[in-house]
This record gives C-alpha cells, structure tokens and sequence, in this order.
C-alpha cells in the first residue's frame, strides 16, 4: 500500500487576485440574477430592493429572475455601476495554461490507450497485461472496473485506459479532453486493416498521438504480419526496418507472446516524448469514468495529469464539487495520494461529473463550491437555451464559421459510390472556403462517426445509409448534422450552397425605380411631403434614394415615409401616385426625380 509521503507544501492552482476594485461601487452582473441576489449584492434588504422596482414598475418577487437592463436600473438609483460577471473560473481553470517551472518537473508515467479494430484483440491485451502484474510480482486479487489501471514494469510504471476501443477515445477529445500519450494500434495479423483500424489512426492522428502498432495473434497459422505493415504503411505508417519511425511489434494477446517487448516499447517511446510533470501542486487531471454507486453515492476515476491528489482535497471537475472521501485503484487498493498519470477511483462528489470534464483542486472549499455552483446556474441556463426552437434554416451549423471551412464525414453504402462523392466533393471550387472530407468509408453511420464529428465539428453525409435510432438520437444530442441523400448531384448542389454560404455576404445596390415629383405639401413639424408619380419600377418603403434635379444628385439618404392617401405602404409601383417624405431633407421642388434603389446581396 502506497504510504503518504510527508512532503512540502503543494503550490495552488490559482493566480493570486489582486483587490484592486475595493471600495468601488460595483455589482457583478450573473445570469439568472434574482431579485434577492441583487440585494445582496447591493447591501440592501430585499424589500428596499423589491420596493425600488415597483417604483420602476415593475413587479417582482425576491426569487424571480431579472434582466441585465433592470438590473442596471436598480443600480443606477442605489450609485453602482454594473459589470458583467468576468468568467473568472474559466479563467482560473484554465489548467494547462499554468506553467510551472523547469524546476519542478520530474517524469511521469506515459498513459496509454489500446486502439483497433473489434475483434482484433484490444480487450485480450488489456487483459494479457493486467494479469501481468501478477508475473512482474505485483499483488493479483479481485479486479474491478475503474476505466484505468497501471502495472509497474521494471520499476516503471505505466497507466493504460481500460476502455477498450476509441469511442471512449474520441468522446473525450470531443469533450475537449487529451489524456493519451500514446496509442497501441492493434491489428490481427489474420486480417489486416479495417474500418475500425482505419479510424483509430485518423482519431490518434487527429489528437497527435504516437502510435505503436502491436501486430496481433500472430499465434494463428494464417496470420500475416508483413501484410499488415504494407496495408498501414499506406497510411504513413512506415516500419522502422523500411526507413520508417513507426515501432511495429509481433504479439499474441492470447499467448502472452511479445507482450514484454511491448511495453519496452512503450518505454521507449515514452522516453522519447519526455513526459513530465511537477507533484508538488495541487492536482489537476480528466475525468476517465464516473458514476453512482448505491452505497458509494458519485463516484469518478479521475487521471491525475499534474500535481498531487490527496484524500480531503477539495476539487471542482465539470460542475461537479467533491472533497476526496477515499481513493482506489482498480484492485481496490485504497491510496491517501496519487501522483501524475495515476488514475484513482474517487468518492466524495456531490454529483456525477461526465467522462471528459476537467477537474482542478482548489485551496479553499468555499471557492471550490462557489465555482461548481456557477457552473450548474450556466450549464443549466445554456441547456435552457439550447433547448429553444431552432431556426430551421438553420441547417449548415456545422461549419465553422471563423475559419472558412466546412468538414465533411462520408458514409456510402459502397466503395464506388464513397469515392464518387468524394470526387465530386472535391470538385467544388468556392474561393477562399476550405471543404475537408475528415473520413470518407462505407458502413452505416455509427456512434464513432458522431463523436468525430462532434469533435471536429464535421457534417455527416449519408449516401445510401441510415443512421440506427439510437445513433440518430446522440448525433440530435450532440447537435451534430446528418444528411442523407441518394443523389450525387443533390449532394454537391447543397454543400455548394453551404460553401456559398460561408463567404461574406456582397452587396450592389440596384435600382428599382424612379418616381417624378409632381406637387409639394409644406406640413409644420412634419417637413415637406412630395406628391409623386412612379414612372419605371417600383419604391419601397425601405429605398435608399438619390434626388435629382436636371440629372445632377442633390441629395442621398433614405425614404421616412412611403404614403398612399393616408396610408403607410410597403411598395408603390409605376403608374401610380404616392406621397413620399425623405429622411431629413425637405428641400424639394417640382420637377426633381426621385431614384430609388435597394442594396441586394451579389449571389456568388
Ligand atoms: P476486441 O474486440 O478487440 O476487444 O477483441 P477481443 O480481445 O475480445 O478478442 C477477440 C477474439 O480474438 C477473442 O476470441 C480472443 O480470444 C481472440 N484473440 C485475441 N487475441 C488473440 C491472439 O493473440 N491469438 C489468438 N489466436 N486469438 C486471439
């Protein structure tokens, strides 16, 4: 059992606030203030407060909730000014951006995942290497399922994710979250690369993750290793005996064959990438797994990726408070503290965080429990939002407006056709917006395909599939857009417009009409009302107009009111009389020609 090492004092996470906004009269605008929280924040008993608003008229009790725009009312009377709520634990939380110094930083454990195809043995190794421990002289016993466990090879310690497959993989990149040093790519030497292959090395490439590919059940007389380092080899995977860096090793889940050899590759590679960390710091990590246990309550296993955890510790991850009750490892080891790339099981939350949320140790309890506190007000104001009607038009949301590109999964339901619509994809040509196919294969839509949309903010073509209704459902979830079509060309024609849709907007003004001024009515404290006659085209209310008198512009501006009789009309076309007043200027005379147009977007 791991002691609890005495040791010096962990440094925080937090920068230190200054106070310099003392004695200023400020209140902190939140959403969803109420009426008592502004009170509060004022100083002032609620009811002075409640009778502040009603000489405002408005009504309000103490727990309802009021805008930005009364809230500044209120404080206007009372002598404050408002500011908006500065998102300081975002700031604050921001983990990796706090440097620590060269000093401080010893090695940590490289953690591993275990990637591949179904079938091809991600579940046996896991297994292969946990019981390992047991022939390296680590204590066995009965296992449990935490999502992570670590094994102590030659005195080095290594964690690996125990969840096999890269949906657990990409659902944490999506979430923002990167907790892998490195990927074991494994594939069965019986049969090669496929799909799911294919995709745990664009999810490894995407997160820029070094990949060792552990050639599998090479036990099996048809199993083929060199095959397989030619089919990855197309992928950029080169062996390091054709002049390549990729590390490929031969191994037998099953048999335990070159699972040794393995992990000193890990080493290796480990050593490469100079994985450090400084233990001597309040803890920061990702949350692998959670969930609620009927006699533990919410519980987490949480990566320590920084710094040291200890049992009493008070942290936030997601909206989540906890103060660490107990901590194990996956042999129900219990731990008073873990250090970096360690990933305990902890008890003590006050709810279940989700796997991917980012948790920090705060000093002090109270600021730990406000911030979670805020958190749960936002998240539940956003879910408010996002559970508004949509516009319906609303339909290319998945494009990534700031950088001008749109990414794109293709699912088809052959070969052929997968490539046909890459082809034509590619053929779409839209100045200065990027199209990037991110996966382009065949197969129904699956969960995996959402979480790298979801990731990468791509848009799911569907040609000639459909999505189950539970993959249907998480991509709703997750907002992310599925388009099924059974035609190339009806494919090509919307991204095209999507595309189209990205640059920004041009506008040319075109003109609509021209109307004669034909009399002129002087009203005081109106201005001059022009009768005229449209003699080409139509004015709309909302013209932007030019006067001209002999041809020559004496004024530019915008129409105050378009008339006919007494009435406000939208449009006057040619052929009819109508009374037009212009915008600040009553210089008029008979005679002058009334130019309208519009300012049109240029379709592109
Ligand atoms: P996963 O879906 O990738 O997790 O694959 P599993 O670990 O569940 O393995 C799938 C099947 O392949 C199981 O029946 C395993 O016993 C078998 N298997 C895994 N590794 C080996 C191996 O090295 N040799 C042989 N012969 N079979 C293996």
């Amino acid at each position: 059992m791991p002691k609890n090492k005495k040791e010096g004092k962990r440094t925080s996470n937090i920068p230190q606030k200054d106070n310099k906004d003392k004695g200023e009269k400020i209140v902190v605008y939140k959403p969803n203030m109420t009426v008592s929280m502004l009170a509060e924040a004022l100083g002032k008993p609620v009811n002075q407060v409640v009778m502040k608003l009603i000489q405002n008229k408005i009504m309000a009790s103490q727990t309802q909730v009021i805008d930005r725009e009364t809230v500044e009312l209120i404080c206007m009377d009372y002598g404050y000014d408002v500011n908006d709520e500065v998102v300081t634990d975002a700031a604050r939380f921001d983990e990796f951006k706090i440097q620590d110094n060269e000093a401080d930083l010893v090695r940590r454990p490289p953690v591993v995942t275990i990637m591949g195809h179904v079938d091809h043995g991600k579940t046996t190794l896991l297994d292969t290497i946990r019981n390992s421990r047991v022939a390296l002289g680590e204590a066995g016993g009965i296992t449990q399922h935490i999502g992570a466990y670590q094994i102590n090879y030659n005195n080095y310690p290594i964690t690996f994710i125990d969840t096999p497959g890269h949906a657990a993989f990409s659902q944490m990149r999506a979430r923002g979250a990167s907790i892998t040093d490195i990927v074991i790519l494994v594939v069965a030497a019986d049969d090669g690369v496929m799909p799911q292959t294919e995709e745990a090395i664009e999810h490894a490439k995407a997160a820029k993750c070094p990949i060792i590919v552990a050639v599998n059940k090479i036990d099996k007389p048809q199993a083929n290793p060199s095959r397989v380092m030619e089919e990855l080899a197309r992928y950029n995977l080169i062996p390091e005996a054709w002049g390549g860096d990729t590390i490929y090793t031969n191994i037998s889940a099953l048999k335990g064959t070159g699972v040794k050899e393995l992990l000193e590759d890990i080493e290796l590679v480990a050593e490469m990438q100079n994985l450090r960390a400084n233990p001597n710091r309040l803890a920061m990590g990702t949350v692998i797994e959670a969930g609620l246990d009927k006699n533990k309550g919410p519980y987490a296993t949480l990566l320590i990726q920084n710094g040291t955890l200890k049992v009493g510790d008070v942290l936030v991850c997601g909206d989540t408070f906890a103060k660490v009750r107990t901590m194990e490892d996956d042999r129900h080891m219990r731990y008073q503290e873990a250090k970096p790339s360690q990933a305990l099981m902890v008890t003590g939350l006050d709810s279940v965080p989700q796997a991917g949320d980012k948790f920090m140790v705060f000093e002090s309890e109270q600021e730990a429990k406000a911030i979670a506190e805020e958190r749960k007000i936002r998240n539940k104001a956003k879910e408010l939002e996002e559970s508004k009607p949509k516009n319906i038009n609303d339909l290319f949301n998945q494009i990534d407006n700031k950088n001008k590109e749109l990414n794109i999964i293709i699912k088809a339901d052959a070969q052929g056709s997968a490539e046909a619509l890459r082809n034509s994809l590619m053929k779409i040509e839209v100045p200065d917006v990027a199209l990037n196919i991110i996966r382009c294969n065949v197969g129904t839509i699956t969960e995996d395909d959402i979480n790298l949309a979801d990731g990468s903010k791509a848009l799911i073509i569907g040609f000639n599939v459909r999505p189950m209704p539970n993959v249907k459902a998480s991509a709703a979830a997750k907002k992310v857009q599925i388009r099924l079509y059974r035609i190339i060309y009806d494919v090509t024609n919307d991204i095209e417009a999507a595309l189209k849709g990205l640059l920004d907007p041009v506008y040319e003004e075109v003109v609509t009409g021209y109307c004669e001024v034909r009399e002129l009515f002087k009203i005081s404290k109106v201005g001059t009302i022009a009768g005229c006659y449209v003699t080409d085209g139509y004015v709309s209310n909302t013209a932007l107009i030019r006067l001209l008198r002999e041809g020559i512009v004496v004024y530019e501006g915008k129409l105050a009111t378009l008339r006919r009789f007494k009435d406000d009309v939208k449009e006057v076309k040619a052929g009819y009389e109508c009374g037009i007043r212009i915008d600040g200027f009553n210089d008029l005379k008979v005679g002058d020609v009334i130019e309208a147009s519009i300012s049109q977007e240029v379709k592109q």
